[in-house]
């Protein structure tokens, strides 16, 4: 029979915290926490396997579902002393999402589940508080309506602002008892009109219609959507978690917070969280009332004057920081923690692995190698590549004039420049289409995913350092600035006034989400400075890992980026790129217009120059590492001049008749450029400009070997080579003309020629390449587009599509299509290595930056991935996961 509810409580569990996939990362936990004998309110998990066999036969559950449940409930009514709806001594449970992967505020949870109207009063009766029991009430009946029978918080909104308005009070806490009997009998008829039957009233019914909505919940548009982002596949389902509760609204000795064991914005090694007395959960993530530090310093940190937890409650709080420490060194990390108190007695609802900005991660994961918790190893694993990115873009500088016109919360760390925007649907399409912006709202909530994904920052006007937009902002690595009281917003009129000025949507804002400040305008920014903890983890990590990093640039200040970050040479200098300003593109353009040979020779001569005097300038920033410089490719049409005052230019520059220029434009043009004139095939046609190439590239090697004294090891690559014969060609003048370099300066150098993989045929056919090449480098962005078929420029259009079916997992274009493509890179590894065994193998499409195409790399046994600069941390720490996981397999 399957086991499909595991219990827990009472000082033991059914299961631990090893079966997350099962139990989900919050089920697991609770039963662990239990196990530990840590105060944990008892209750079952229904299994992720119900939710996949949910899905799988029509949206129904195993036939024992319901017996295992009963006996499961029947265990937890025994250890509190309570019966689920029972009259006068009602158990209330809540009902709570939890998937392997933490998704934070993505699916459903219900609270006080079980009251209808008897157990109302018995709770009542035994609380001894009425104002309680109905105020538990409505809260109910408000999430049970919303989450299960789909009706708009609104609704109820409105009758409780109408009850407001009539008893002349403002704040919730303002209504007695009799005002929420009142409340409730109203809610209830909100819900008989909307849906034509009353609310229900068996606790049963409440419950399976809780669990199957927390189910549903697992498909909803954001769940979707953050389980893309995340890379969590649909299959793994959630968990349900049925707990009973406590009660952190029962007076002045309850209280509720949550609580992170080190700081998740800078990773500081002390106790960091925020309580609310006499409140639920919601109430704190909800940000309506402004919640409290837990501690001492915490709050003088913050100027606060209401007392900390550690002032208020200073018993539980000393027994609470007990449970803490424990918690974190029994899991080995940062732990992410749910507390109640109920009437002075403690309670612990969650804990889990804190979700933590890059700067915090970093100094979590070295501070617990250095104190002994965790090996250099781990450390390494602990960080998320991805996370870096971070830490690697520019801050504001501290020179720059800061006109604040709002302060809030730190909420985010970071700096962000863009246009205001106030809805999150608008966020995501100005941000499509390239624009910076930043999303100002009264508070966020999950159906803001989407836009806070695409804005650069957010400013939220209500809401604390946990409230729904600084947890989500920090996961993201977006600047946040959250309850920026000042500002008020006026959705209706586009606008949002603070300090006395008014702000439109679209004007230009700058946020610093590490001071909480709203700034107007935009403000200088500063590269930042990579020290302490990311060196001694980069350091770590260059120990581990086996693939060197390279990177894609050609550009003197790329390549001083990329050498700064840590790049061992240069992977891709896409020479086209460097002739992309004014005076060389007409130089170009001339060449490429030129009717004969004699014409591109003119051109050419004009070209040499530059060429060599940036390759010299290369060769010196990256002096003792290899250069890789890919000769000519460029998809004509990018070069072409199309407009006639460009032909009249490009006419008067270079004396040519502007009739013949156009002649010959038109005579040039491509229906398909990308499968056009381009890569090799260029050199093939017209040998003359990859001589010239070569020429440069060896002339600028031999000065700079003259001047520096150390000697560039040029690696000369040709694009798009298909045949071993064309590799032949190539080859044969590439030596030529070095040879002739050579004897013109009675000196020589080192250098290597390799070509790209980028073509199927290639692929298939590179033992016929590596007669002829020295080294391979997969341009995966050209192999994937010409292994799908699919345009690089044009995929944009449909891929949507597919990945909204679930055919695409992820753009093929940015993560390596693993058995397809990849398939091809292991053939053409194999092939070539069997005819040229030291052939060196390196990636630099795009998805050399790619974490988890840089573990295939690892495991195809590539020599080098090649990034664009920003992306060379990445790569490193990446590198190093992915030589430790190899390493792990091989052990098991
Ligand atoms: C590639 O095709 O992967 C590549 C690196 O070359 P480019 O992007 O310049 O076509
Ligand atoms: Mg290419």
């Amino acid at each position: 029979m399957t086991q499909w509810v595991y219990g827990f409580g009472g000082g033991s569990a059914d299961g631990d915290a090893s079966m997350k996939n099962l139990l989900g990362g919050k089920g697991a936990n609770l039963a662990e926490m239990s196990s530990l004998g840590l105060p944990v309110p008892p209750g079952f998990t229904i299994t992720t396997e119900v939710c996949t066999h949910y899905y799988a036969n029509g949206e129904t559950y195993p036939a024992d579902l319901e017996a295992q449940v009963k006996t499961a409930l029947d265990k937890v009514e025994a250890i509190v002393g309570k019966t689920f709806g029972d009259v006068n001594n009602p158990l209330l449970v809540s009902v709570r999402s939890g998937a392997r992967a933490s998704m934070p505020g993505m699916m459903d949870t219900v609270l006080n589940l079980g009251l209808n109207d008897q157990t109302v009063e018995g709770l009542a009766r035994l609380s001894g508080d009425r104002r309680f029991a109905f105020d538990s009430y409505r809260r109910f009946i408000t999430m049970y309506s919303n989450v299960v029978l789909g009706l708009s918080h609104d609704d109820f909104e409105e009758v409780l602002d109408a009850h407001k308005d009539r008893l002349g009070v403002s704040v919730d806490t303002d209504l007695k008892a009799e005002d929420w009997e009142r409340v409730v009998e109203d809610y209830k008829a909100v819900v008989e009109r909307e849906l034509g039957h009353p609310f229900p009233q068996d606790p049963r019914d409440q419950m399976w219609g809780a669990v199957g909505a927390v189910f549903a919940s697992w498909m909803n548009e954001r769940a979707k959507f953050y389980r893309r982002m995340h890379d969590i596949p649909e299959s793994w389902g959630t968990a349900v978690s049925v707990q009973s509760m406590v009660f952190g609204n029962m007076g002045e000795t309850s209280a509720t917070g949550v609580a992170f064991t080190r700081n998740p914005s800078t990773g500081e090694a002390r106790l960091y969280g925020e309580f609310l007395i006499n409140a639920q959960g919601e109430d704190v993530v909800a940000g309506i009332r402004t919640p409290q530090s837990l501690t001492r310093i915490g709050r003088e940190e913050m100027g606060e004057t209401a007392p900390s937890m550690e002032e208020a409650m200073p018993e539980v709080f000393g027994q609470f920081v007990e449970v803490v420490n424990k918690l974190e060194s029994h899991y080995r990390d940062m732990q992410d923690i749910e507390f109640t108190v109920e009437q002075g007695r403690l309670w612990m609802l969650q804990t889990r692995n804190g979700k933590r900005t890059a700067k915090s991660a970093l100094k979590v994961a070295v501070d617990l190698a250095a104190e002994g918790v965790i090996t250099q190893e781990e450390a390494i694993s602990r960080v998320e590549p991805s996370a870096l990115d971070q830490l690697l873009h520019p801050t504001l500088d501290p020179e720059a004039v800061r006109t604040v016109i709002a302060a809030g919360l730190p909420a985010s760390p970071g700096a962000a420049t863009g246009k205001i925007v106030f809805d999150a649907d608008e966020a995501e399409r100005l941000a499509g289409l390239g624009e910076a912006v930043i999303l100002v709202r009264e508070e966020t909530s999950p159906e803001d995913i989407h836009g806070m994904h695409a804005a650069r920052g957010i400013v939220t006007a209500r809401g604390g350092m946990t409230s729904h937009a600084a947890v989500v902002a920090r996961g993201m690595g977006r600047a946040c600035v959250s309850g920026a009281g000042e500002i008020h917003i006026d959705e209706a009129k586009g606008v949002f006034t603070a300090r006395g000025r008014t702000f439109k949507a679209g004007e230009v804002i700058t946020i610093d989400g590490s001071k909480g400040e709203v700034l107007d305008g935009a403000v200088a920014m500063i590269e930042p400075e990579l020290t302490g903890d990311f060196q001694t983890l980069m350091a770590w990590a260059d120990k581990v890992r086996r693939l060197k990093v390279r990177a894609n640039a050609e550009t003197p200040l790329d390549a001083k980026t990329a050498r700064g970050f840590g790049a061992e040479g240069i992977g891709l200098c896409r020479t086209e790129h460097m002739f992309f300003d004014d005076t060389r593109i007409a130089a170009v353009r001339e060449m490429i217009l030129a009717d004969d040979e004699a014409g591109r020779r003119t051109a050419l001569a004009k070209i040499a120059p530059f060429q060599k005097s940036d390759f010299v300038e290369l060769f010196e920033i990256m002096t003792g590492l290899p250069v890789t410089v890919r000769l000519l490719d460029p998809p004509l049409h990018e070069f072409i001049p199309h407009t006639d005052e460009d032909i009249d230019a490009l006419a008067a520059s270079s004396g040519i008749d502007a009739d013949k220029l156009k002649r010959r434009a038109k005579e040039l043009h491509e229906t398909n450029p990308m499968l056009g004139h381009r890569g090799c095939r260029l050199g093939v046609a017209y040998p003359e400009i990859y001589e010239m190439q070569v020429r440069a590239v060896l002339e600028a090697a031999l000065e700079v070997k003259k001047t520096s004294g150390q000697a560039p090891i040029p690696e000369i690559m040709h694009p798009l080579v298909a045949l071993g014969l064309e590799m032949k060609y190539l080859r044969e003048l590439t030596d030529r003309t070095a040879k002739a370099v050579f004897a013109d300066a009675g000196d020589s150098v080192e250098y290597l020629v390799g070509t790209m993989i980028e073509l199927p045929r290639a692929a298939i056919r590179a033992g016929d390449l590596a007669e002829y090449a020295q080294f391979f480098s997969f341009g995966t962005n050209d192999l994937t587009q010409t292994t799908f078929g699919i345009s690089r420029d044009d995929s944009g259009r449909f891929l949507q599509a597919y990945l909204d079916k679930g055919i695409f997992e992820t753009d093929p274009f940015v993560r390596l299509d693993q058995d397809g493509v990849g398939g091809l890179i292991e053939i053409a590894a194999e092939r070539g290595r069997a005819v040229r065994p030291d052939v060196k193998l390196g990636i630099c499409g795009e998805h050399g930056g790619d974490p988890s195409s840089i573990a295939f790399c690892e495991k195809a046994g590539l020599d080098y991935v090649s990034c664009s600069p920003y992306r060379v941390p990445i790569a490193r720490l990446a590198a190093a996961q992915a030589a430790l996981n190899v390493e792990r397999e091989k052990d098991r």
